[in-house]
């Protein structure tokens, strides 16, 4: 991984074999990003996306293998109990242009990925909420 800096935004490249949520963690914690938002593009021959189910408050994943561009990743920044929170997702398209896409749990770059951080000044927690079944927002 590779990034520098313009201003408030980052430039991000994700190589060959890196996985991108692992790498971005890593990137906001080496260059103490608490707040913010990503967007990017690339491709991916492994990716884990999830899909949640509001009735029962779980989440069903899906493994997807072989080559598929990332046509759209996007998400944010944040932290919870101190740490960095990222919440991703992700649409894929495959060798027949059909698109899937879910939360993106994991996904190997295999290419390059191509993102853009938007970092911004303070920081928002979050905290689960057990009505919903996720980690919200604390506003
Ligand atoms: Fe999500």
């Amino acid at each position: 991984m590779k990034s520098r800096r313009f201003g408030n935004r980052w430039i991000v490249r994700i190589d060959r074999g890196e996985e991108i949520v692992s790498s971005l963690r890593h990137f906001c914690r080496e260059n103490q990003i608490r707040l913010g938002a990503v967007s990017g593009i690339g491709a991916t021959n492994q990716a884990v996306i999830g899909s949640f189910k509001t009735a029962t408050q779980e989440y069903f994943t899906r493994e997807l293998t072989g080559d598929m561009e990332i046509t759209n990743l996007t998400g944010n920044i944040s932290s919870m109990k101190g740490e960095v929170y990222t919440h991703l997702h992700i649409t894929l398209s495959d060798a027949e242009y059909k698109a899937w896409g879910g939360h993106l749990s994991s996904a190997v770059v295999s290419g390059t990925l191509e993102a853009v951080v938007h970092e911004m000044d303070g920081s928002v927690e979050r905290e689960f909420d057990d009505k919903v079944g996720l980690n919200l927002y604390k506003l």
